[in-house]
């Protein structure tokens, strides 16, 4: 018979999703001989066998590769035959360095089953996994993706389990966290004073306690929960003053889809992504019906996920819904290591049920929403990182994002590496974990960054940091960031027009930006027109409470009843004074600050105790069938436009005097901004030639300003870009800086 041989070399997410047993049974299936081995961050198949299988064989390998792989490049070279008598997997060798990793997948199908069936080895096994499932960025020390770089080193395998592990036709062929009830991690439940709580299930009594109204903190895969009963009013009120978080919403946990179409209104695409393997947190809109606490969410919208470990699903056996927020104090960084965790959240919660796989990499729930039927990411995490995305490249750069909703992205080798959320690092404890991550990111993927990329709003411990590395600092304009990682998700690199809405961001006239207009490319950018500027009194203080920034436009504004803010007097005629004189004193352009603003004429919030409640409790009052809008006036100084917002302001005031119901006083606010973003953009293109359009910042978290403004773009003939797979918010800020720097660095 006429025999062939080729080698395949395969590039990509190739490891530790089951890719040589996958490819060794399609082996002995088509009756092809050889070899396949990983190698570096690849893996390689040197294979012969007649045409007809190795067409198949190939065919098979590239269309329909394991669910969790995702081959990025291959090559495929013929050889002169060898004669191999058998296939193989052989032993890896290490000798490139495109380094590869996969987030953490939640529990697959087969190792659902088995948890639930009496006679499997892994029966009410709270740490079943395999190939196709389980923790990875969460437990790994550095690469290759091996047991003994990861936490399971600590534990040996039983005989059952290395069998499993060493036999190419199971499905725990390799799986690095592979262990079973002998040989794996145990769950423990304690209460807060570390003394052991026996029972003979610990998974029933866990929910037990929580019907009983007790609040645990629940060990999970990238870090704690915070875990009650979200039917129980009394309990979610107790979780909201212990975490002294009166507003936030909190996310929920539901047993299965059918659950969460009992409360949420549910698409086909917004289910789909519910049940996807990342399972992050969907926001959904909320049905009017009773089945939990309406202090979950005050919101229109309620945050929604799926069980994605066995501990999950066997809690689930007793529970329809449980609240499921992220385990930390107040401003702080999420606990994910069992001592800490024990020391810190003992005023919160009642009891711990924790386990002894450790994590080494905290990750916090993914939060993504569908819009325009299409998946938008929100919080990049568990699941989504790190994010590896191809990135014409030629040098490291390490780019370390913003103070807020901060995250790191690094380049090597024409892949970009985006990290995790990191929270606010203004917090010091947040900033030392994010620290940790920054080391240990480029630990894993072996980096030493030559170009250090920041945003020119550095703190104190940010430009400590950058310091320790002699690498070569690009300071980087924090919007112009918001514009770069839209194009660079995107593949643009010509001149586009950018429309950046956002709360705040250091301009390069030193004044606080966030309601820009832009003319740029990856490279540069001009600024042709922006909100004029108001001068807010108050500092980071006006920012927690927003009727300090009403004051402010009231008064610059010169409008005179200062009434409409309901405050002492005295209080009032503070913020005046020093108004009058410039004293803690900023000049901005921000289109988050005239949220605030509005939000709080309004009387619907004086101080917020969350990021952008002001905003979101301004677009939860919106009624979509009003189609009017606020006159509004637009200048020029110098070719610059600038949209004044004084004739809106006096509007919206006016309306709230004689006693416009609030939510028509909110959409033609809305409506507002809309239109004059449609003319703004609509007059830059014509006095420049453009016509894509780049929308971004943390502003377009708004539904409504996001849905009307890209739809009325494209209306226009306009080619729309908006952020879907990067974070519209702070959270893109560091992928942003980063195609920036390379730009700048070598055209790329
Ligand atoms: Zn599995
Ligand atoms: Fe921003």
């Amino acid at each position: 018979m006429y025999k062939k041989r080729y080698i395949l070399k395969l590039f990509g997410i190739v490891q530790g999703v089951g890719f040589r047993p996958f490819v060794y049974k399609l082996a002995k299936e088509k009756d092809i001989k050889g070899w396949v081995k990983n190698d570096g961050g690849a893996v390689i198949i040197d294979f012969e066998g007649d045409k007809k299988n190795i067409k198949f064989f190939l065919l098979t390998i590239l269309n329909k590769p394991p669910k969790l792989s995702r081959i990025e490049k291959y090559s495929l070279k013929a050889l002169k035959n060898k004669g191999y008598k058998d296939f193989q997997i052989i032993k890896s060798s290490f000798k490139n360095n495109i380094l590869f990793l996969s987030p953490d997948i939640s529990i697959c199908d087969k190792c659902r089953e088995e948890i639930f069936d009496k006679d499997s080895n892994y029966y009410r096994y709270p740490f079943t996994n395999c190939t196709d499932c389980g923790p990875r960025y969460t437990i790994i020390k550095s690469l290759p993706y091996d047991r003994k770089n990861t936490t399971m080193e600590y534990f040996k395998m039983c005989s059952f389990c290395k069998g499993e592990y060493e036999n190419p036709l199971s499905r725990r062929f390799h799986a690095q966290p592979n262990c079973c009830k002998e040989c794996g991690p145990r769950i423990e439940l304690i209460d807060k004073f570390n003394k052991k709580i026996e029972a003979t299930d610990i998974i029933k009594h866990t929910i037990d306690l929580i019907k009983s109204g007790k609040i645990i903190a629940i060990k999970g895969i990238g870090g704690f929960h915070l875990v009650c009963d979200p039917k129980n009013e009394k309990v979610i009120k107790l979780l909201r003053k212990r975490k002294k978080r009166p507003d936030k919403p909190f996310a929920i946990m539901a047993k299965n889809i059918k659950k969460v179409k009992d409360i949420c209104n549910v698409t086909r695409k917004e289910e789909l992504v519910l049940l996807s393997e990342k399972k992050p947190i969907v926001l959904l809109k909320k049905k009017d019906k009773k089945l939990i606490s309406e202090d979950v969410s005050k919101n229109k919208y309620l945050g929604v996920m799926l069980p994605y470990t066995p501990l999950h699903l066997l809690l689930f056996e007793y529970i329809d819904y449980l609240v499921m927020t992220s385990g930390n104090l107040n401003g702080h960084p999420m606990e994910y290591k069992n001592e800490d965790a024990i020391k810190n959240l003992k005023n919160i919660v009642d009891f711990y049920l924790i386990h002894n796989r450790e994590i080494n990499m905290s990750v916090d729930d993914s939060v993504v929403k569908v819009f325009n039927n299409k998946e938008m990411v929100t919080r990049q995490g568990r699941g989504y990182s790190p994010k590896i995305i191809k990135f014409n490249e030629s040098k490291e750069i390490l780019a370390l994002g913003a103070l807020e909703k901060s995250s790191i992205s690094f380049c090597k080798n024409n892949y970009a590496y985006i990290s995790q959320y990191l929270g606010d690092i203004k917090n010091l404890d947040t900033y030392l974990e994010y620290e940790k991550t920054v080391n240990d990111f480029l630990n894993i993927f072996k980096g030493n960054p030559e170009i250090i990329a920041y945003d020119l709003h550095s703190n104190y411990s940010l430009t400590k940091l950058s310091k320790k590395y002699t690498a070569k600092k690009i300071p980087i304009q924090h919007h112009h960031a918001h514009m770069a990682s839209c194009m660079g998700e995107h593949n643009l690199y010509k001149k586009c027009i950018g429309v950046i809405y956002d709360g705040t961001g250091l301009g390069l006239d030193k004044n606080i930006w966030g309601g820009e207009f832009f003319i740029g490319d990856r490279l540069e950018f001009k600024r042709v027109g922006h909100l004029e500027n108001v001068l807010i009194q108050g500092g980071e203080k006006a920012i927690k409470e927003p009727w300090r920034i009403a004051l402010s436009y009231i008064h610059s504004v010169g409008y005179k009843n200062i009434d409409v803010i309901d405050r002492k007097i005295e209080e009032k005629k503070l913020v005046l004074n020093a108004l009058e004189n410039n004293i803690n004193c900023f000049n901005t352009s921000s289109m988050g600050r005239l949220f605030d603003c509005v939000s709080a004429i309004l009387g619907l919030r004086y101080e917020i105790t969350y990021n952008g409640q002001g905003a979101i409790e301004l677009e939860n009052i919106i009624d979509e069938d009003i189609k009017e809008t606020y006159n509004y006036l637009i200048s020029y100084d110098k070719g610059i436009i600038l949209i004044d917002y004084k004739q809106i302001i006096l509007q919206v005031l006016k309306d709230k005097k004689s006693g416009v119901n609030l939510g028509e006083i909110s959409t033609k606010f809305h409506n507002t901004i809309i239109k004059f973003t449609i003319d703004t953009v609509i007059k830059i293109s014509k006095d420049n030639n453009l016509d894509n359009v780049i929308i971004s910042g943390g502003v377009f978290q708004n539904n409504y300003l996001l849905k009307n403004i890209y739809e009325k773009l494209s209306k226009e003939g306009f080619n729309v870009f908006y952020n879907e797979k990067i974070p519209i918010n702070d959270n893109g800020i560091s992928f942003g800086q980063l195609v920036i720097a390379n730009r700048i660095v070598n055209g790329g």
